[in-house]
C-alpha cells in the first residue's frame, strides 16, 4: 500500500490550490453573500482543466486519475465549496454519462463545450415525489414515431439557470418499475424547457438550484442515453463517481475547518494564554484532526478502486457518509472555538457549517448511503 502522491497528483494539487487562492477567495465570501452565480470563474477554471476530469482527451478532457480529482475537488471546496460544487456536478455527473452513453456526433458536439466551461450539464433524476426514492419517477417519455415527448417536473437541479443541456430521467414504461426509467439528452434550445426561481438555500449559494420543468418536450429517438429501460442503471452508475465527488468535497470543508480554527486557537488569548493552550481545546482539535485524517482514507480509497477499475459502490457510499458527517461534526466545533467570532460572517466557518450539511443530503442523503452499505455488508 502506498500513501504516497504521484508527482502528478501533487502537481494538480498544487496548481489547484494556488489558483483558488488568488482566484477564489477573493470572491468565496461574497458570492455566498450574494447568493451569486460565479460566471467570472468558468473561463479560468476551463483553462486550468478542471471541467475535463472524466472526459477522453480527444473532446479536450485532461485524462488525469480519480486520485487528481478528489484533490482538485478538495482543495476547490476548501475555499469555495459552491465552486467545487459546479466543477463536480460537470466532472462526476453530466459529462461521464455523455462521454460513455451518448453517440459519437452528440459526443464530439458537448463534450468539448464541457470541457470549455461553455456548456454546463444538469443532472436531472429528483422530483417533487422522487427524492430519496429515485426509482419513483413520475416524469414520461412516450414514444412518438422517431420522437419521444417528455412531460414533467424536477427538483433541486444544479446549475440549471446556466445549463446548456440536462440529462433527464423519465419512465418510458411504468409498468416495468425500475427498468422502466430511460435518460435522455435534451439541449436547452429544446421547445417545452421552463426553469424555476433559484431555490433560497441555507448555503452552497454560489450555486443555483432549480425546479426544471418539461411540457410536451419533444426530442428525437437518437437522444435517448444508453439503451430504453436502463435509465436508473445509468443514474446509481454515475452516483458512484458523483458520491466520489461530494466526499471530497466534504473533507474540503472539513479540512477549512480545521485549519482556520488550529490557526485562530493558537492566537486567541483567554486567561493570559492562547485558547489552544487548554487540554479541553486540544482534545477538541484532536477529534476533529482524527475525523478528517479518517475522511481522507475514505475518499482515497474509493478513488483508489475508482482508478483500479473495481466496483466501488460501496467505498463511494462509505466515503460520502463518513466525510459528510466529519465535515458537519468539524465545522460545528470549528464555529464553537471561534466563540462569537464563529457566530458573524468576520470568519469562514460560519459558511462552511452551513456547506458541510448540504453534503449529507445530496447525491443520496446520509440514510440512502447507510442503506447502499447494508445492502453490501449484509450481500
Ligand atoms: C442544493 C441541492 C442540490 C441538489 N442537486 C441535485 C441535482 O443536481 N440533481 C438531482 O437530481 N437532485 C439534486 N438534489 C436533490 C437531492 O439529491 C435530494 O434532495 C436527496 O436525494 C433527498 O431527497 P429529498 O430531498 O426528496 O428527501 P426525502 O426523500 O423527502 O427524505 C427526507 C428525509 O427522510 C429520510 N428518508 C427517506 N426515506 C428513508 C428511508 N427509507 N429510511 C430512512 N430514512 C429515509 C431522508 O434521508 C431524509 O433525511 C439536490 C438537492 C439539494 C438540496
Amino acid at each position: 500500500m502506498d500513501f504516497q502522491l504521484t508527482e502528478e497528483q501533487v502537481l494538480i494539487r498544487d496548481m489547484v490550490r494556488e489558483f483558488v487562492e488568488n482566484d477564489i477567495k477573493p470572491i468565496a465570501g461574497a458570492i455566498d453573500k450574494e447568493h451569486r452565480f460565479p460566471s467570472e470563474s468558468v473561463a479560468p477554471m476551463a483553462e486550468l482543466g478542471l471541467f475535463g476530469f472524466n472526459i477522453d482527451e480527444a473532446y479536450g478532457g485532461t485524462e488525469a486519475d480519480a486520485i487528481s480529482y478528489v484533490l482538485a475537488t478538495e482543495e476547490m471546496a476548501k475555499v469555495s465549496a459552491s465552486h467545487a460544487m459546479i466543477m463536480g456536478s460537470q466532472c462526476s455527473l453530466t459529462g461521464p454519462i455523455i462521454q460513455k452513453y451518448a453517440d459519437e456526433e452528440t459526443k464530439a458536439r458537448i463534450l468539448p463545450g464541457v470541457v470549455s466551461g461553455e456548456k454546463l450539464g444538469c443532472f436531472c433524476l429528483s422530483e417533487p415525489s422522487a427524492g430519496c426514492d429515485a426509482a419513483a419517477q413520475e416524469t414520461t417519455a412516450v414514444r412518438q414515431g422517431d420522437n419521444y415527448v417528455i412531460n414533467g417536473s424536477k427538483l433541486w437541479i444544479t446549475a440549471a439557470p446556466q445549463g446548456a443541456f440536462f440529462i433527464v430521467f423519465a419512465m418510458t414504461d411504468k409498468s416495468k418499475g425500475v427498468k422502466g426509467i430511460t435518460a435522455f439528452l435534451v439541449e436547452r434550445d429544446n421547445p417545452g424547457i421552463s426553469i424555476g426561481l433559484p431555490e433560497d438555500k441555507m448555503g452552497m449559494n454560489g450555486s443555483e438550484t432549480c425546479s426544471v420543468s418539461f411540457s410536451d418536450c419533444v426530442v428525437s429517438a437518437s437522444a435517448m442515453l444508453g439503451e430504453e429501460g436502463k435509465g436508473f442503471n445509468i443514474a446509481m452508475e454515475t452516483l458512484d463517481g458523483g458520491r466520489l465527488s461530494c466526499s471530497a468535497l466534504a473533507l474540503g470543508i472539513a479540512q477549512s475547518a480545521l485549519d482556520a480554527t488550529i490557526a485562530y486557537t493558537k492566537e486567541r488569548i483567554q486567561f493570559g494564554k492562547p485558547i489552544a493552550a487548554n487540554q479541553g481545546i486540544q482534545w477538541v482539535l484532536v477529534d476533529m484532526a482524527t475525523r478528517v485524517d479518517c475522511a481522507r482514507m475514505l475518499v482515497y480509497r474509493a478513488a483508489a478502486a475508482k482508478m483500479a477499475g473495481l466496483p466501488y459502490t460501496r467505498e463511494s457510499a462509505q466515503a460520502k457518509l463518513y466525510a459528510a458527517e466529519a465535515a458537519t461534526y468539524v465545522t460545528q466545533k470549528a464555529v464553537q472555538l471561534h466563540g462569537g467570532m464563529g457566530y458573524t460572517k468576520s470568519y469562514p466557518v460560519e459558511r462552511l457549517m452551513r456547506e458541510a450539511k448540504l453534503t449529507e443530503i445530496f447525491e443520496g442523503t446520509s440514510e440512502v448511503q447507510r442503506m447502499v452499505i447494508a445492502k453490501h455488508i449484509l450481500a
